[in-house]
């Protein structure tokens, strides 16, 4: 640190103000009396070092009755008088260590960034959460059939495919059972088209409720469903496509009151090709419609 001696108080300050020194030391006092008389709003008072400066009034060492006169006035002035004087002629206000406003200033902004930096953040998260709900709404609509909320005969065909190549490695068989609705022609003919559609989605919700969540329900055609069953044998496969016939024909519907349907059900046999598969369950099911409907014939 360099110190500077300088005239006076007034001096000094000038020399702060006009940035010639650091700091000025002195009396708090006459420095405080200074700031407010001529500097007022310039400068400030940043600090406090640990020295007390004691000052006394003398008189003539001749004059003692005045020396007891100055004594007696100088005893009389109470603490609180005391403290009322120096108030009138100066108030100090401390502004200790740092600067806080530039703090407040960096921390606002901070603060701001922060604010637009996560507006945008959450904005781009929101997007994306959207996003990926319309992407699986798409995924979904692309492999469900419309009507009935069942999987296409896209989605079906490429299940089917799975299931042979699982089929192939594990060496065991799926199942595939072909059901077609009996004499649907006559239910639209009889109760119109609309409720012809509404026989389509009772069939799939019955289909649906009596499978398990690892058999595949698609809808083949116009009134043919295809259900896909995996890991299964002749015996449950059958016992199970006679459970969904007995399911339909013991349904009550609406306004139909009854249907029923047949059945095609046969598996899947080792490197076979499904185009051979699909043509023998065909023909199950040709055969049970062609022996009477409402039945089910195992090929
Ligand atoms: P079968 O017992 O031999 O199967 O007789 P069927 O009358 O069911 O057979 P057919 O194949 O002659 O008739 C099928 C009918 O299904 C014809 C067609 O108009 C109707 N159909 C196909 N798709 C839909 C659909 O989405 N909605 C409605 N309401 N009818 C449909
Ligand atoms: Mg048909
Ligand atoms: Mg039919």
């Amino acid at each position: 640190m360099k110190f500077i001696e300088v005239e006076n108080i007034e001096d000094g300050l000038k020399k702060v103000t006009d940035n010639k020194i650091f700091a000025y030391a002195g009396s708090l006092v006459g420095i405080a009396y200074n700031l407010q008389n001529r500097f007022a709003g310039e400068l400030k008072i940043a600090g406090k070092i640990g020295e007390n400066w004691p000052l006394s009034n003398g008189v003539r060492n001749d004059d003692l009755i005045l020396l007891n006169i100055m004594q007696k006035a100088i005893n009389s002035v109470t603490k609180e008088q005391r403290k009322e004087i120096l108030n009138k002629w100066f108030s100090i206000k401390y502004e200790n260590g740092i600067d806080y406003t530039m703090l407040y200033q960096l921390l606002t902004v901070f603060l701001l960034i922060l604010g637009i930096v996560s507006y945008f953040y959450n904005q781009k998260r929101r997007l994306h959460f959207e996003l990926e709900v319309a992407y699986k709404k798409l995924e979904k609509l692309a492999v469900t059939d419309k009507l009935t909320g069942l999987y296409n005969r896209h989605k079906t065909d490429e299940i089917l495919v799975n299931q042979k190549e699982l089929s192939n490695r594990y060496e065991n068989s799926f199942g595939v059972i072909l059901l077609d609705i009996d004499h649907f022609k006559n239910i639209n003919d009889s109760f119109g088209h609309n409720i012809g559609d509404k026989v389509l989605k009772t069939f799939a919700r019955i289909l649906k409720r009596n499978t398990r969540t690892t058999d595949f329900i698609g809808r083949w055609g116009g009134e043919e469903f295809l259900i896909i069953v995996p890991q299964t044998e002749k015996k449950s496969i059958i016992k199970f496509a006679n459970m969904l016939k007995e399911a339909i024909e013991s349904y009550e519907f609406p306004e139909v009151k009854n249907a029923t349907s047949s059945f095609g059900v046969t598996l899947y046999k080792d490197n076979e090709s499904l185009d051979t598969t699909l043509v023998r369950v065909d023909e199950a099911l040709y055969q049970a419609k062609k022996e009477g409907r409402n039945q089910v014939i195992y090929k």
